[in-house]
């Protein structure tokens, strides 16, 4: 099978998948590989399709806990090789598997305006579009002009920003999960470069005085609910620090768990149980996870 598979790109085997996960979890993967572009894409779907294997893509990994067992099937990870960009006179068009944090600067030093949030998120174009990614009051949505999307059969089509059905850190995506986004298309404003770039040098210093940078993360663990903040109901809780495992609730920011010391995937679900019902018993507020789960 690994020879079929070389003609998409480079395949590892039995890759664990903690290599390729910000939080350093996640078991083996049967086969890991790396597409160069979307015609390698369509050709491992149309693999996979034909032979009755299950596939996965991923980015980053910097929203996923994947679970500590086998995965007996494809991850495709969209990433350094998946990269093309072209600009336009004020549009670009990027692979899904861009860096969000270099299309930031990229754009910084154009000096267009509209994706300066971005400068400190660590995904991809793919797996931010997915997420609809966000912060400081904005989205990914709100500079998309339409995303290019491959389906389990192997047909590639459009999608306009209305149809991605973007809201709150979702999108139709996390419903048709057997899509794959293989790029996107932005539109953004003509700015001040310098400008741009020292907001987003302030919004990196906020990140790292205020994040634990340091150790292995995912970002925000839950969604916050309706007028609250996830992190603020879990620091009244008194549960900073608190540590199942090798799994920990950031002493610096509670909704964070970091991976302390060694965690296992089973750690760091456990300690997001633990702290979805303390939450619920003291405030009687249901968190929701905005990391996903794979491969549970
Ligand atoms: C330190 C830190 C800070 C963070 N700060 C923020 C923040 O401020 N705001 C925010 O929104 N997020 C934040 N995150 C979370 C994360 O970076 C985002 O959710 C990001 O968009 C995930 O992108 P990824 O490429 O890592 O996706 P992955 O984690 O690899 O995948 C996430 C999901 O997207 C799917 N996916 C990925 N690529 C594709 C594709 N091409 N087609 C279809 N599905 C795909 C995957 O199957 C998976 O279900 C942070 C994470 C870290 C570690």
């Amino acid at each position: 099978m690994i020879e079929e598979l070389t003609h998409y790109g480079t395949v590892l085997a039995d890759e664990p998948l903690s290599r390729h996960t910000t939080l350093r979890v996640g078991g083996p993967a049967r086969y890991l590989i790396y597409p160069q572009d979307s015609a390698s894409v369509q050709g491992i779907i149309d693999f996979c399709h034909e032979h009755g294997i299950m596939f996965k893509v991923i980015g980053r990994g910097s929203n996923l806990l994947v679970s500590d067992q086998p995965y007996n099937g494809i991850v495709i990870k969209l990433d350094r090789s998946f990269k093309e960009i072209t600009f336009y006179e004020t549009s670009v068009r990027v692979a899904s598997g861009y860096s969000m944090i270099r299309l930031a600067n990229e754009l910084a030093r154009r000096g267009w305006s509209g994706f300066e949030w971005a400068g400190g998120v660590p995904g991809n174009i793919g797996g931010g579009v997915f997420m609809n990614a966000g912060a400081h009051g904005r989205a990914i949505q709100d500079n998309l002009v339409r995303v290019h999307v491959i389906n389990r059969e192997g047909e590639m089509f459009w999608l306009t920003n209305e149809e991605c059905q973007f809201s709150y850190r979702t999108s139709i995506f996390q419903e048709r999960r057997d899509w794959v986004i293989l790029e996107a298309e932005f539109h953004f404003e003509v700015g001040d470069s310098q400008e741009i770039t020292q907001k987003m040098e302030q919004w990196r210093h906020r990140r790292q005085t205020t994040q634990p940078l340091q150790l292995p993360n995912c970002g925000s663990i839950f969604r916050n609910p309706e007028s609250h903040f996830a992190g603020q109901l879990i620091e009244e809780l008194g549960l900073k620090g608190m540590k199942i495992g090798g799994a920990q609730v950031s002493e610096q920011h509670a909704n964070f768990i970091v991976n302390s010391d060694s965690a296992t995937a089973q750690d760091i679900a456990d300690l997001i149980q633990y702290v979805q019902k303390a939450v619920a018993e003291k405030y009687g507020v249901n968190l929701h996870q905005e990391v996903e789960y794979f491969n549970w």
